[in-house]
């Protein structure tokens, strides 16, 4: 049996409300980025209906079917349009893809990517938001940089005038014990405060994105400004 989509909501809604509560933090400080990579258009529509307007996609081929038809629908019905959030790791041919189409970039982790962005941002005349993707548990397989070589990355942007670091950006390993992942949502928040004391371009850099559907409630009483949920929201559909 599969939990109706409603369900999920209240039951996740009713667990962020508690993490806010355990850690004194004010629930309108959680945003919720609905991650729709797993399921269908119908599904994804499904989201939005129930109120999250925030969607995150990882790989513009899979995302392109939903984000043209929901653009298209939005256009049609003059209805609000979905803010899209890009948190997949982004090959630098296929930043022209998804600039000007994704809102928020979640992965910032090189110069040629911000290079990239940012030339593409500037011929649209637009500022993109950005991330920067941090390894901190140190995994192999995880994107990002390296702890150590995040201050003089954040330094170097301050080139890229189309390009705005607004947080940092980590994944935790999967444990089965949620618990696990604390030290690595707290060195990312430990990271953030480090940098604005420490560089003067750093002032806008104030986000944490952090927490999936197994560690959500630890990222939230660590700080996480922004929650990526995809399987536990929104669900994860068979092809
Ligand atoms: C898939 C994905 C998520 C959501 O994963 P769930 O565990 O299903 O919530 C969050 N962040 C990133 C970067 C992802 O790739």
């Amino acid at each position: 049996m599969s939990s109706t989509f409603e369900n999920r909501v209240e039951l996740v809604e009713e667990r962020i409300k508690q993490a806010c509560e355990r850690s004194g933090r004010s629930r309108d400080e959680v945003h919720i980025i609905a991650v729709t990579k797993y399921v269908s258009l119908n599904t994804t529509k499904t989201a939005l209906e129930l109120g999250y307007r925030h969607l995150g996609e990882n790989r513009w081929q899979d995302a392109q079917v939903k984000w043209e038809a929901i653009t298209e629908e939005c256009d049609v019905k003059l209805s609000e349009h979905p803010i899209w959030h890009f948190i997949g790791s982004l090959q630098t041919n296929k930043v022209k893809d998804v600039i000007g189409k994704f809102t928020y970039m979640h992965s910032l982790d090189r110069l040629s990517l911000a290079e990239a962005i940012d030339k593409k941002a500037s011929q649209l005349g637009i500022i993109v938001p950005c991330f920067i993707q941090v390894n901190v548990s140190g995994e192999n397989s995880k994107q990002g940089l390296e702890p150590e070589e995040l201050l003089p990355f954040v330094n170097q942007l301050e080139r890229f005038h189309s390009i705005k670091p607004i947080g940092l950006m980590t994944m935790a390993p999967y444990e089965a014990e949620p618990e696990q992942t604390r030290p690595v949502f707290r060195a990312l928040r430990e990271l953030r405060d480090e940098v604005q004391q420490s560089s003067k371009h750093a002032s806008t850099i104030t986000h944490l994105s952090m927490g999936m559907s197994n560690d959500f409630e630890v990222a939230i009483e660590e700080g996480a400004t922004w929650i990526r949920l995809g399987t536990i929201l929104v669900g994860k559909e068979e092809e």
